[in-house]
């Protein structure tokens, strides 16, 4: 299949990479966002004629609805209901599903989650409007804090001063959005960290150097 310079364009704006896939033989995987007047819609899109490449590709794009709550857009695309790119929150879902097996059962992620640090759960409850605070039964503030400030990182939420409350700037809730990043809020350095290497391992494989 020739790839002509109108179909790369096609795609979109590269935002995310996942420069070799352990669970589809090692392909490369690109998060590609394209705007349009419904809203962002975001494609996954391998350049691999491997033979699991578009059953990955079909796996991943279902873990991003279910996961992140997003809805399937035109053209194998999918996009948040509000019509908002949460383009953060975008490339971390993409990540976090790439973590999965292709077939893993897909279920969306409880608010809570347990911390190993403090030996606590910490739930987060949702207030309406695309607002959440994290809570816990001892009354640990520091922890609240702590998975508040993560997941206004890694969602580009809005943060309440002194408070444990974080709200989606688009005013509409995300259950599934929090729910998954919650484990990876905890500690936002590694979740940071593991972003700055996908990036840093450079480009997607353009055809002519991908088998
Ligand atoms: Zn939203």
């Amino acid at each position: 299949m020739v790839h002509t310079m109108a179909h790369t364009l096609d795609l979109g704006r590269r935002v995310e990479l996942v420069s070799m896939d352990p669970h589809a033989g090692d392909i490369s995987l690109g998060l590609y966002r394209e705007d349009s007047p419904e809203g962002p819609g975001y494609l996954i899109h391998t350049y691999s004629a491997n033979p699991e490449a578009a059953r990955r590709v079909e796996f991943l794009t279902r873990a991003a609805e279910v996961l992140g709550g997003a809805r399937g857009a035109p053209g194998q695309r999918f996009r948040f209901p509000c019509q908002t790119g949460h383009q953060t929150a975008a490339r971390r879902l993409f990540l976090e599903a790439a973590k999965l097996p292709t077939g893993d059962e897909l279920q969306p992620r409880p608010l809570t989650v347990h911390d190993r640090k403090s030996g606590q759960d910490l739930t987060v409850e949702p207030l309406g409007a695309g607002r959440y605070r994290v809570t816990t039964s001892t009354a640990d503030e520091a922890r609240c804090a702590v998975l508040a400030n993560g997941l206004r990182k890694l969602a580009e939420m809005d943060a309440t001063e002194g408070q444990p409350v974080v709200a989606f700037p688009c005013g509409q809730d995300h259950h599934e959005l929090v729910g998954l990043l919650l484990p990876r809020a905890l500690n936002v350095r590694a979740a940071l960290r593991e972003e700055e290497s996908a990036l840093s391992r450079g480009q997607l494989s353009a055809p002519s150097s991908q088998k």
